[in-house]
């Protein structure tokens, strides 16, 4: 078995596996094969799959095609069309948790990764290797399955590494912070919470529902991708964690769709401009989207867990120049809050899911470069932008790479 990097770091993401046939895993970069196994929706992994034949989970198409045709609108040189979309979503294979499928002489399995609805890692099963990709690792979730309930065993394991050199303060102390800066900010007027479209947003949303008779809450305002996201979440009820799907068959499930709600008009967000309004809406590094719009009306801000420009610049303290989807440009200044709330695995989270896999050769991509070149030597290696490995077939003990 070879496997092939094309790019790892923090761009897009894409692995080449050649047993009998060459395909990939996910397609952050373009992949260089016809066949694309598909971890999850977010761009950095999918953003070259259009045009391909895809393997992925129901929801995880549901939320690419989303984010695809949102990305083809904004930048218009992509090198594949809406129809390309169209084709790939309904000439894809789907495949659910845990049933293995073949491609050439391998066996792909996707198990819950717990980062977004339908994410997956992918066991590959080669000539009797046993490969795992994780894609993005998730951790905690209101509204997932953690991947700790199912991790697969594997000889080799290619794992993302984005909090494997920083470690962040709890999930439960970070929510709480956000709680009480919302019971004393709403009453003063609305608050923003910029968040990514997939996967942070519904977060908060179920948070807010959560949490709805402790706050000083009147509305909730969910923006753009964000709020058609929500509509798949609320669609495929059957990968939501187990606690929702038990109420959603006894009837007592809330949607994320009818807690929030999705303005029609700009007249109807300024008449929802109020004190005890909370709206969620992306970007969430301020980048594009409505965000930017709520950002230049004066509203104070709640940025969350990592993001890029222009949010890096307003964390470090800058002023700066945005422009809104309709045009308007104005000045923003930095946030009230920064929140570390990431949808990705912690440093311990990583370490204990690394430890459980059993992986005799553990490879770190998708990940802060520094950290992994830190991490490298010792019991992990890294997988850098075009690097080849070869895999020889049988026990792990006379693999090609392993010691001898
Ligand atoms: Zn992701
Ligand atoms: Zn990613």
């Amino acid at each position: 078995m070879r496997v092939k990097a094309v790019a790892t770091g923090f761009g897009g993401v894409s692995l080449t596996v050649e047993c009998g046939e060459s395909f990939a895993l996910d397609a952050g970069a373009e992949p260089g094969t016809e066949k694309v196994v598909l971890t999850h929706a977010h761009l950095d992994h999918s953003l070259m799959a259009p045009g391909k034949e895809v393997y992925a989970t129901l929801p995880t198409l549901a939320l690419a095609r989303e984010l695809w045709i949102d990305a083809k609108s904004l930048n218009p040189e992509l090198p594949w069309t809406v129809e390309d979309v169209q084709r790939t979503l309904s000439s894809a294979k789907r495949a659910p948790y845990g049933r293995p499928f073949r491609i050439g002489d391998a066996l792909v399995t996707f198990y819950n990764a717990g980062h977004v609805l339908g994410s997956s890692m992918i066991l590959v099963e080669c000539s009797g290797r046993r490969l795992l990709y994780t894609g993005d690792l998730g951790t905690a979730s209101f509204l997932l399955d953690h991947w700790v309930k199912e991790v697969p065993k594997a000889d080799i394991l290619i794992t993302e590494s984005s909090y494997l050199c920083r470690d962040r303060p709890s999930a439960k102390k970070e929510w709480s912070r956000l709680h009480a800066y919302l019971k004393q900010k709403l009453k003063e007027g609305p608050v923003l919470i910029a968040a990514n479209a997939v996967g942070k947003a519904q977060e908060v949303v179920k948070f807010l529902m959560n949490y709805r008779n402790s706050l000083p809450m009147k509305n909730v305002i969910l923006e753009g991708m964000g709020w058609r996201a929500s509509k798949v979440y609320d669609e495929m009820v059957e990968y939501l964690k187990e606690s929702e799907v038990l109420s959603w068959l006894n009837g007592s499930r809330m949607k994320l769709t009818e807690f929030a709600q999705n303005p029609s008009s700009l007249g109807e967000r300024v008449e929802l401009t109020v004190p005890g309004t909370v709206v969620v809406a992306p970007s969430g590094s301020l980048s594009g989207g409505m965000s930017v719009w709520w950002a230049l009306k004066g509203l104070p801000y709640v940025l969350l867990g990592h993001v890029f420009e222009p949010a890096s610049q307003l964390l470090a303290g800058e002023e700066v120049s945005l422009e809104d989807p309709l045009g308007n440009v104005g000045t923003v200044g930095p946030p009230d809050l920064h929140l570390e709330i990431s949808r990705h695995a912690s440093r311990q989270e990583l370490l204990t899911f690394i430890s459980k896999v059993g992986a005799e050769e553990v490879y770190l991509v998708h990940g802060d470069e520094e950290c992994r070149r830190a991490a490298e030597g010792g019991k992990f290696k890294a997988l850098w932008d075009g690097e080849e490995l070869t895999f020889s077939p049988g026990p792990l003990s006379r693999g090609a790479t392993a010691p001898s």
